[in-house]
C-alpha cells in the first residue's frame, strides 16, 4: 500500500497542530477524523480496520447511527444532573441492567470509568465486610487509580515510583495459566492446585480479606481463559470464607463472549458485577451491580459514594441504547458465531505460520500467541502489530507473552474477518522472512517518534537483566550468529 501521501497528510497535522498535546503514551501516525462501523478513517481518508473497538469499548462499531441518534435525543433533553436528583432515563437504564444481569444482581449505580467503578466496588466490599484486604490475580488488570493499579500486575507498566505509596493489604492469587502452569502441574488432573497453593500462602490473612476481584478472561494479562473449575472453586472458597467476589467485565461484558456476561459461561454468580468500556459503547459509562444482600447492607449503613458524573442521564441513555441495539441486532449470538468463524480462520493461519503457537478465546475475544523463540528482543508483538498497522489493520497486544489481542466491534462481518486475517497473513509472512526493521515501521510523527524509540531501545538495566536470565552459552551463540551475518 502506498502511504506516502497518507503519511504526509497525517504527519503534517501532527507537525502543525500537535504541539500542545501532552504525550503520555505514543500515538500512531494516523490522525483519526471519523469512524464507520468497524473502520476508522484518518486525515488522509485511509480506512483502518479496528480490531480493538477503540479502547475495547465500541461494541456497536464506530458511529452506529441508532446509538448516535439516542445520544443526540438525550443530549437535547438533559446531559447531566447533580447527585441529589434522578431522571427517568437513569431509572430505565438501571432496570434494564438488572434484567440482564444474572441472578439477584439487581441494584445498580452508574459511573464513568472502569477504574472508578472497580474502586467503588472495592470500597463497598470493605464497608460490607468491615475488612480491609483485597485480592486480585497475578496477571490481572483493574485500572489506573492507586488501589486498582496496585492490585493490577502488568509487567512493564509505568509507575514503579509515581504510584507510591500504595494501599496496604493487597494480595495476589496465582493466575491459572494452564499452558504454562505456575506450579508445574497438568490440567485437569491438577484439580486446580494453583488456587489451593495461593490460598495457603495467604491463609493467615483470611479474616481480613474483604473481596477478590477477577476478570473472566485476563486480556492485558495474556488473554488467559481460566478453566471453569477454577472460578467455580474460587466461588465456593470465597463463600466459605466470607469474601466478596467482584467480577470485572470491562471487556467481556455486553455480549462479547457469546453471553450477555462472560461469567455466565462459568455458571457462577458474583456478589458484585462491574461493567465499564462496552456498556457505554465508547461513551464514558460504567456500572456497579450488586446483589440484593449487599445492597441491603450498604443502604442500612448509609454507605455514600459521590462522584460528579454518577447517574448522569446522558450516560444512562448510552447504556439503554447499547442494551437495546445488542438485543435487537442479535449481537450476543452474532458474537459467538462470528467469533467461532474468526477462530477457525486463525487456526488455519496457525497451520501456515509456525510463529503462531496458540489461538485461544471465546466469542469475539481472541488471543493469538506468537512464539517467544522468535522474539530475540522482546518486541515481536509490537513488530507484528506495526506491520498490520502499516497495512490498515489496528491490532493490540497483551503484556507478558507476545499475544495479539483480537477484540473487535461485535458487528464485525465475515468479510471483515477475512480482510483482517489476510492482512495478518501478510504481516506474519513479513515477520517469518526475518528482516523486519522495527525502526522503519514504528510511528514517526513529531510528538511520538522519540517516545517510541525510547520504549524499544533497551535500557542498560534491561540489557543486564536479559544477560542475567540468559545462559552464557546462548550469548556466545548469539554473538556467533551476529558475526556470521556481518
Ligand atoms: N478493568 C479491565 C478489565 C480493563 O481492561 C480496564 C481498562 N483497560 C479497566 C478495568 C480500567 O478501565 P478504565 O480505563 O475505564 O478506567
Amino acid at each position: 500500500m502506498t502511504k506516502t501521501m497518507a503519511q504526509q497528510s497525517n504527519l503534517s497535522t501532527w507537525e502543525h497542530k500537535g504541539e500542545h498535546l501532552l504525550v503520555l503514551q505514543p500515538f500512531m501516525d494516523s490522525v483519526i477524523v471519523g469512524g464507520d462501523g468497524c473502520f476508522l478513517i484518518d486525515a488522509d481518508g485511509q480506512r483502518i480496520l479496528d480490531l480493538a473497538a477503540g479502547q475495547f469499548c465500541s461494541i456497536l462499531g464506530h458511529n452506529h447511527p441508532g446509538f448516535v441518534a439516542r445520544l443526540r435525543e438525550q443530549a437535547e433533553k438533559l446531559v447531566h444532573l447533580g447527585d441529589q436528583y434522578v431522571s427517568p432515563e437513569v431509572l430505565h437504564a438501571v432496570s434494564r441492567l438488572a434484567a440482564i444481569a444474572p441472578g439477584d444482581l439487581t441494584k445498580v449505580v452508574l459511573l464513568s470509568t472502569g477504574s472508578e467503578a472497580n474502586e467503588c466496588a472495592m470500597r463497598m466490599a470493605k464497608a460490607v465486610t468491615g475488612r480491609t484486604g483485597m485480592l486480585g490475580l497475578s496477571r490481572g488488570y483493574y485500572g489506573i487509580s492507586l488501589a486498582t493499579h496496585n492490585l493490577s500486575s502488568i509487567s512493564s507498566h509505568p509507575g514503579r515510583h509515581d504510584f507510591q505509596p500504595v494501599p496496604a493489604n493487597q494480595y495476589k492469587l496465582l493466575t491459572p495459566t494452564c499452558n504454562r502452569c505456575p506450579i508445574q502441574k497438568q490440567y485437569p488432573s491438577c484439580e486446580i492446585a494453583c488456587l489451593d497453593a495461593s490460598l495457603d500462602l495467604i491463609s493467615s490473612q483470611f479474616d481480613n480479606i474483604a473481596a477478590v476481584i477477577i476478570e473472566p478472561i485476563l486480556s492485558a494479562g495474556g488473554m488467559v481463559l481460566p478453566p471453569k473449575e477454577y472460578l467455580q472453586k474460587l466461588r465456593a472458597e470465597t463463600r466459605k470464607l466470607g469474601i466478596i467476589l467482584i467480577v470485572d467485565e470491562a471487556q467481556t461484558g455486553l455480549g462479547r463472549c457469546g453471553q450477555w456476561f462472560d461469567i455466565q459461561n462459568y455458571g457462577i454468580q458474583p456478589d458484585i458485577l462491574v461493567l465499564s468500556k462496552t456498556v457505554g459503547n465508547g461513551y464514558p459509562a460504567a456500572a456497579v451491580i450488586v446483589s440484593e444482600g449487599i445492597a441491603r447492607s450498604l443502604e442500612t449503613r448509609s454507605f455514600m459514594h459521590l462522584s460528579s458524573h454518577q447517574n448522569d442521564p446522558l450516560a444512562a441513555a448510552a447504556v439503554s441504547a447499547v442494551i437495546d441495539i445488542v438485543e435487537q441486532g442479535g449481537l450476543v449470538d452474532h458474537s459467538r458465531e462470528t467469533g467461532d468463524y474468526f477462530m477457525r480462520s486463525l487456526l488455519a493461519l496457525k497451520e501456515k505460520h509456525s510463529i503462531i503457537v496458540d489461538v485461544r478465546g471465546r466469542g469475539l475475544m481472541i488471543g493469538v500467541e506468537l512464539s517467544q523463540a522468535a522474539d530475540d528482543k522482546g518486541d515481536l508483538a509490537l513488530k507484528a502489530a506495526m506491520l498490520c498497522e502499516r497495512r490498515g489493520l489496528h491490532i493490540t497486544f497483551s503484556y507478558f507473552e507476545p499475544v495479539l489481542r483480537i477484540i473487535p466491534p461485535l458487528v464485525i462481518s465475515r468479510s471483515e474477518v477475512d480482510l483482517a486475517v489476510s492482512i495478518m497473513d501478510e504481516a506474519l509472512t513479513a515477520l517469518d522472512a526475518g528482516n523486519v526493521d522495527l525502526t522503519e515501521i514504528i510511528p514517526r510523527n513529531c510528538r511520538s517518534g522519540e517516545f517510541v524509540k525510547r520504549m524499544i531501545k533497551p535500557s542498560p538495566a534491561a540489557l543486564l537483566r536479559k544477560m542475567w536470565s540468559t545462559s552464557p552459552h546462548q550469548w556466545v551463540n548469539k554473538l556467533k550468529s551476529m558475526r556470521e551475518r556481518e
